[in-house]
């Protein structure tokens, strides 16, 4: 809506002409704001997927930024829509009584991002999740994220998984039964209160486990272990356990919460995105493939 000045289609009193041109000017105003001053995290804590997926599709409507959401994050280009995930969740090697996944063997140009811990709930990374339409899968762990939950419903409504780090993040290689136990299946009754979720994967804290961490992680209902190949650093660069040093398709990331005065989670996966983009890969959603 543009107004143009000049004689117009009738005759009207100045003052009218001004009304007009300043009620159009408000109306242009509110469709900026709504679209480029939205508050940070602004789904309702208990909107559903459905509720997000409406939002945005309304938002995406002739508003620039929401129209090229990857501009205003940091991307140069938008993100590729991820292929067709697989008919049915991938059968993964070894596997007893668990499988141990370090990546996921698939030759779709994917990478899965992964976080840790739960320290970080910065609303930004809400709006870039739904922004984005990014699959990511945030590990929690019960004592770091403390009475910070509602953020994390808040990024399970735009697409986010949740699953389980641990009540305590304690390392459990050596520890007994009983305390692995406790520390797995704790953390699973915990995400089944707050969401009703009963998480299928799970990776121990530090990466480190033994058959014990196992045969009690199979006991609490979980399906796989997760670990990682490639790591992000609080410098935002990747170091990688094994093989080549770069991201190829199946790579799993892992994302742990940075130090306070590094940069930002949304920082971070702005250079972890850019880093997938360079490689000619995308983000694949990990619960489709394991
Ligand atoms: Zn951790």
């Amino acid at each position: 809506m543009r107004p143009t000045p000049g004689p117009g289609p009738g005759p009207r009193a100045p003052q009218a002409v001004l009304a007009a041109v300043l009620a159009a000017v408000l109306v242009l105003a509110s469709a900026l704001l709504s679209g480029c001053a939205r508050p940070a995290g602004s789904v309702a804590p208990g909107a559903g997927p459905g509720e997000a997926a409406a939002q945005s599709a309304r938002s995406a409507k002739g508003q620039t930024h929401t129209a090229q959401p990857y501009r205003h994050w940091g991307l140069t280009a938008p993100l590729p829509a991820p292929p067709s995930p697989p008919a049915r969740r991938l059968r993964l090697p070894g596997g007893t009584p668990l499988p141990v996944v370090h990546r996921v063997p698939t030759r779709d140009k994917v990478v899965f991002l992964t976080y840790d811990d739960g320290a970080e709930k910065d609303p930004r990374f809400v709006d870039m999740v739904r922004e984005l339409r990014l699959p990511v899968s945030m590990f929690l762990t019960d004592s770091v994220v403390g009475p910070g939950y509602g953020h994390f419903a808040r990024l399970r409504s735009v697409g986010a998984s949740l699953q389980n780090h641990t009540l305590d993040h304690a390392a459990l290689r050596g520890l007994p039964y009983g305390g692995q136990r406790a520390e797995i299946c704790g953390q699973q009754n915990k995400l089944r209160a707050r969401f009703g979720i009963r998480p299928r994967l799970f990776r121990p804290p530090y990466g480190t486990y033994d058959s014990t961490t196992l045969r009690a992680a199979a006991d609490c209902g979980i399906t796989a272990v997760v670990l990682w190949r490639a790591a992000m650093e609080g410098d935002g660069g990747l170091t990688y356990a094994h093989g080549p040093g770069r991201l190829r398709a199946g790579d799993i990331v892992s994302v742990p919460s940075g130090e306070p005065a590094g940069l930002t989670l949304k920082e971070r996966t702005t250079r972890l995105l850019r880093e997938v983009q360079g490689r000619g890969l995308t983000v694949g959603r990990l619960e489709d493939y394991i």
